[in-house]
């Protein structure tokens, strides 16, 4: 008798086994199978700072490379191209990094395609390539020309964020628009900045308004025609941060037909860990003041103590998957399913949530997903589907 209840007993966990391994094989197929595109990775300005390449196995260096994203199921990536306001000659370093990308594309030509409109997204798809795209982040980049902008869209970029953290001569960004006391200053977009939003609409490359100030960011919605993105931001509802969107904004990007690419950053996705991570640093005034004698930037200073310094202290603070799936779902309740995707920002932040290694690990959020109940139709849109409508509306007819 007891034999055959411990048989029974088997038997059962044996089918129990079967079924939750073919259910995690059907789950793995059906996020390779749909279309997954991050609208923004770091990885160019991590690969410049710390000398990377990105077919090397960057494993516990870097949130991405190449055989991960793979691994991760990848199909396109937007790099962004970035340097900070410090640079004297960003017009030139953002095609210093431009050139870097191209270069890992020449090298690795079986698993890497140039992507510059829908069709050839399309192609990158079907040959199991990784589609490279490019946005530059930050309008400063431009240096006040619209020929520069032009001859970016030309090498291949796709967007532009029309600022990054510091304000051009002609849009105000969201930490200026936060912090600056100077009231004489004009924020929002100048008629320069207006004829950057229209020159965007008229060659065909997507509107960013994340980093951007509220009043750049209303100035920049009644001025486009086309469909805008905020390529990494989140829901400020949840967690009250000047680079996350309003409900107000939120609903506006829905009306213009637009896509807000949530943002992976425990900063901006999880309300309490500025506070938790800036204990955490304090505890190591000496060496962050070390740090900062180095004249680096203040975000830089963030990456290193806790991104590599104190990486394992830093694992007891990063947030769990679960809130960033709060803020998809936030925004799907709020304005529908047709306006959200994802923008990791991996290897521009310090800490993405728990289960997120790294580039590796986008299954996951396919799987809880599947978990919150989302339909598998809906989940392509969330993946990639929403933002392959808004570069087709953007393309020229
Ligand atoms: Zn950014």
């Amino acid at each position: 008798m007891k034999i055959q209840i411990h048989l029974r007993c088997l038997l059962f966990a044996v089918i129990l086994f079967n079924f939750s391994l073919s259910w995690g094989q059907k789950r793995t197929s059906f996020h390779q199978a749909a279309i997954l595109i991050d609208a923004h990775n770091d990885f160019p300005s991590a690969a410049i700072g710390n000398n990377l390449a990105f077919d090397q196995d960057l494993r516990g260096r870097a949130h991405s490379d190449l055989r991960r994203m793979k691994t991760g199921g990848v199909d396109i990536q937007i790099f962004s191209i970035f340097c900070g306001p410090e640079q004297p000659k960003p017009y030139a370093w953002a095609n210093r990094e431009i050139d870097s990308v191209f270069a890992w594309v020449e090298r690795n030509p079986d698993d890497m395609r140039w992507v510059r409109n829908s069709k050839e997204l399309k192609k990158a798809v079907k040959q199991k390539k990784i589609g490279t795209m490019l946005g530059v982040e930050g309008g400063h980049m431009i240096e006040d020309r619209l020929e520069n902008l032009e001859a970016l869209y030309n090498r291949g970029v796709r967007y532009l964020t029309l600022t990054w953290n510091n304000s051009t001569a002609w849009a105000s960004s969201a930490l200026d628009e936060t912090s600056l006391k100077d009231t004489t200053r004009n924020f929002g977009l100048n008629q320069f900045g207006q004829s950057v939003v229209r020159k965007m609409n008229e060659l065909g490359m997507l509107v960013d308004v994340s980093h951007n100030g509220e009043r750049t960011f209303w100035d920049a919605m009644a001025t486009t025609t086309k469909p805008v993105i905020a390529s990494h931001s989140s829901v400020y509802n949840l967690c009250p941060h000047r680079r996350n969107l309003k409900d107000d904004q939120i609903k506006a990007i829905a009306h213009n037909g637009g896509v807000i690419h949530v943002n992976f950053y425990a900063g901006f996705i999880d309300s309490t860990y500025e506070k938790k991570s800036t204990q955490l640093m304090e505890r190591h005034r000496k060496e962050m003041d070390s740090l900062t004698s180095h004249q680096t930037a203040s975000t830089e200073i963030t990456k290193k103590m806790l991104g590599e310094k104190h990486a394992a202290a830093l694992l007891s603070i990063r947030p769990s998957i679960s809130i960033l799936l709060d803020h998809l779902d936030y925004i799907v309740k709020l304005v529908g399913v047709d306006h959200v995707g994802l923008g990791s920002d991996f290897d521009g932040i310090e800490a993405p949530p728990l289960e997120l290694q790294g580039v590796e690990d986008f299954p996951k959020i396919t799987d809880a997903l599947l978990e919150r109940g989302y339909a598998k139709k809906d989940i392509r849109k969330i993946l990639g589907g929403n933002y392959m409508r808004v570069l087709k509306a953007n393309e020229k007819k």
